[in-house]
């Protein structure tokens, strides 16, 4: 095999049972060569969740518990100490995220195993001389005091960058209401795209697993449907993760873009495929956002002015006027109405969609410029 050749893992699980899950994720790192290439005794590990919002883990918005629980007795075997962490949308406050780890099982996983749940809120600021959309980012402090990161994505459909998984999961490294401004600076898909695969280069996780046992499909990362797909990912790599992830679910590198900014960038390997069978595990019908991320049309919807791109829809059905769209809206585009309504005024919104992924209720939809309503 060639140095540029990696592997990237997969292993059928059907349940987030931990007699089905504690194996699995075991053998993903034995697949790669043993997870003492990657975790060494001492060292304290940080594993990046998803935990978007307070959510039930059934839902599939956020990282299964269990497979938490499973990277945790892994890492604690190898001798090190894991530390549970995530930066979701909202304040990044001890208030705020109390909540997510009660919510999303992980206080509980804390209790069975006796890892930490990060505490540290302050920020710190890494340089990077060599990043193409970001020379310097504002993260997570915690960073400054762990010894490597797992990143630990959940398969889900995402209204931007059409999937995500575990590079788009390091956007949860920054802190709280920056990734407002963030999103404000780096309004194009690709300049967002590129600026992941930065935070990427800046935190060098040591190995990256994605959570595809049951994924969202549809309106995600947090609108969508549960749907099965019955795998764990694992690799060194997360952009090979990645794309073996999209393979599962249908979709190329082309169509996904910090996929495709990896390939542009060279920064997607060459990968061999270890562990299971993976054509049993291909979902052909896989729903994705707006149905449009077909083919070449991603590349084409990412270069089309923004008038022009699927924009958001406040339905108004399940609203409760809680104003936390309006809070993470980075364009100020979000008004509350005299009746607690939100309104939109799309000629400011600049198509990031973190109202739609940071509502609650899901009372937001992504809907496609009439003009292209007929294509699919
Ligand atoms: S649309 Fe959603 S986020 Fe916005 S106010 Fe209503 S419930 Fe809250
Ligand atoms: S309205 Fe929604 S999609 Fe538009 S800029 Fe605001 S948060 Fe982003």
């Amino acid at each position: 095999m060639s140095e540029r050749v990696v592997k990237a893992a997969v292993k059928a699980c059907r349940t987030y049972d931990s007699k089905d899950v504690q194996p699995a994720i075991d053998a993903l790192f034995a697949l790669c060569g043993g997870i003492e290439r990657f975790v060494k005794p001492g060292q304290r590990v940080l594993v990046k969740l998803n935990l978007l919002m307070k959510r039930d883990p059934a839902q599939a918005t956020t990282t299964h518990p269990a497979v938490a629980e499973a990277i945790v007795r892994a890492v604690q075997r190898a001798g090190a100490t894991p530390v549970l962490a995530d930066s979701p949308g909202g304040p990044y406050t001890k208030g705020m995220l109390a909540g997510v780890y009660e919510a999303c099982g992980m206080k509980a996983v804390a209790e069975k195993t006796g890892c930490q749940l990060n505490d540290d809120f302050s920020t710190t600021t890494r340089y990077l001389p060599e990043g193409k959309a970001a020379r310097r980012l504002d993260l997570i402090g915690v960073l400054d005091h762990v010894d490597a990161v797992i990143t630990v994505g959940k398969l889900k459909t995402h209204g931007l960058t059409t999937m995500t998984g575990c590079v788009k999961n390091l956007y949860g490294t920054v802190p709280g209401t920056t990734k407002v401004e963030y999103h404000a600076r780096y309004q194009d898909v690709r300049l967002f795209s590129d600026m992941l695969l930065d935070i990427c280069a800046c935190v060098k996780p040591c190995f990256a697993i994605v959570d595809a046992v049951i994924g969202m499909e549809g309106e995600g990362p947090s609108g969508g449907r549960p749907r099965e797909i019955g795998a764990l990912i694992g690799s060194e790599n997360p952009h090979a993760a990645d794309a073996l992830a999209a393979r599962l679910i249908g979709l190329s590198a082309d169509q996904v873009t910090t996929l495709e900014a990896a390939k542009r960038r060279g920064l997607l390997p060459d990968f061999v495929i270890v562990g299971d069978p993976i054509e049993p595990m291909i979902i052909r019908d896989f729903d994705i956002p707006m149905g449009l991320r077909r083919g070449s049309w991603v590349r084409i919807m990412n270069r089309l002015p923004q008038a022009f791109r699927p924009r958001p829809v406040f339905v108004h059905k399940k609203c409760d006027g809680c104003g936390t769209c309006i809070r993470a809206c980075p364009a100020k585009a979000i008004v509350m109405d005299a009746r607690r309504k939100p309104q939109v005024d799309v000629k400011r919104c600049i198509r990031c969609y973190c109202c739609q992924e940071l509502c609650p209720k899901t009372d937001i939809e992504i809907r496609r410029n009439p003009v292209f309503s007929l294509l699919r």
